[in-house]
């Protein structure tokens, strides 16, 4: 069985031990040699890249992905060509597109921010008069880590992206949003496969710094019974209501009167999921494999009562991160390293620590500490 990974980021790339465990072949189309998961790619090539696309799925028994942005033209044709692609197009359309998301999750009578479709700084200036003046702006496409996101306060402050998509030709609008009010963000992992199983794995807390994850708790803390029960309800029927197949994370946010609200959809392993490599069961790189190959799904109970996920951003303001090791694994040898193989530069994931154990207050620290020593 020869799974094929469009992609060559760290998602692929850690897909690369939990294929190696199950004797699963996986082959990765990177973008360019040296990538983070270039350990097994097999081809270089782009993933808008029609013919490239199609020579690599000739190559393998199953699609997947590293990352959402494959073009659709290129994702119907594999399909109408008889690949096995997982997610699918007909699922994926909601992870690339915003506005599309936001028009299924509300048919589906699932809770999200209040919002709109703006054409214009016209109507994005309704929307501002309507929601107390403060507004988030998203572009529809491409956006990741808070790029694409932008607090407004007057509808001028978004003429730049209007006018980008004016240029584009493709027309386009924006998706703009109530500044929610929460306490917290949340996901809820879950994976389905092509029969029908799902699986959830425990409500974790994400922290974000500057829009982009810096922390995970697993499991959310004060989230038993019925919070964790909401979350697990809406991921399942994000997960039935689109079809998707694989890894689906659902990003939420806890508002401060207690409500759970649908931010993001990701179709694939997700950041808020990396504490299950060391902490669960089933990986959810293991479980993304077992999904897009339709085998049965894996446990996703926890080893220890938390877990605690660290982001590695940017780097070590000198030399590498292996130039860290002697002193940041003495210090802390419960810590399981991650270590993505990327070139250091400001804000940049390059790679995650996580620690497990059972007072919260200790665990946290760990990983702040480990992930703190190695970019000293
Ligand atoms: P990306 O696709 O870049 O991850 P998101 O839509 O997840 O973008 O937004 C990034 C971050 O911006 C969120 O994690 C959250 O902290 C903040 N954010 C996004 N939408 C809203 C909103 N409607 N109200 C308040 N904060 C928001």
């Amino acid at each position: 069985m020869i799974v094929g990974v469009i992609g060559g980021g760290q998602l692929a790339r850690m897909m690369i031990p939990a294929a190696v465990e199950l004797g699963i072949e996986l082959h990765v189309l990177a973008e360019a040699e040296g990538m983070s998961a270039g350990l097994a790619a097999v081809a270089v090539g782009d993933y808008r890249d029609r013919d490239a696309v199609l020579a690599f799925a000739d190559t393998v028994d199953v699609v997947t992905f590293d990352h959402e942005h494959v073009p659709q033209e290129i994702l119907r044709e594999l399909v109408s060509r008889g690949v096995a692609v997982h997610p699918g197009p007909d699922a994926l359309q909601y992870a690339q597109d915003k506005l599309l998301m936001r028009e299924k999750l509300a048919s589906l009578g699932l809770p999200v921010p209040d919002w709109a479709r703006a054409s214009s700084a016209d109507e994005l200036a309704d929307f501002l008069d309507d929601h107390g003046g403060r507004a988030v702006v998203k572009t529809a496409r491409g956006g990741y880590d808070g790029k694409g996101v932008r607090v407004v306060r007057a509808a001028h402050e978004a003429d730049d992206w209007f006018t980008a998509l004016a240029e584009d030709g493709n027309g386009g609008d924006l998706l703009v949003e109530e500044l929610v009010d929460f306490s917290r963000e949340l996901a809820q992992l879950v994976a389905r496969r092509p029969s029908g199983e799902v699986v959830a794995w425990p409500l974790v807390e994400t922290v974000q710094k500057e829009g982009v994850c810096a922390e995970v708790i697993a499991p959310a803390p004060h989230s038993a019974g019925r919070i964790a029960d909401l979350a697990a309800d809406i991921a399942f029927a994000v997960a039935e209501g689109v079809g998707v197949t694989g890894v689906l994370a659902v990003e939420l946010f806890q508002t401060t009167d207690g409500r759970l609200l649908v931010n993001e959809l990701a179709m694939r392993p997700h950041n808020s999921g990396h504490w299950s490599i060391d902490g669960s069961t089933t990986s959810q790189f293991e479980q993304h494999l077992r999904a897009v190959l339709d085998l049965p799904l894996g446990a996703t109970g926890c080893h220890d009562d938390w877990s605690v996920m660290v982001n590695i951003l940017g780097g070590p303001t000198s030399g590498s991160l292996e130039d860290r090791y002697p002193a940041a694994l003495a210090a802390h040898p419960l810590v399981k390293v991650h270590n993505y193989g990327k070139s250091p530069r400001p804000g940049r994931k390059i790679g995650h620590v996580t620690a497990g154990g059972t007072e919260l207050d200790d665990v946290s620290y760990e990983a702040r500490a480990a992930a703190a020593l190695l970019v000293e």
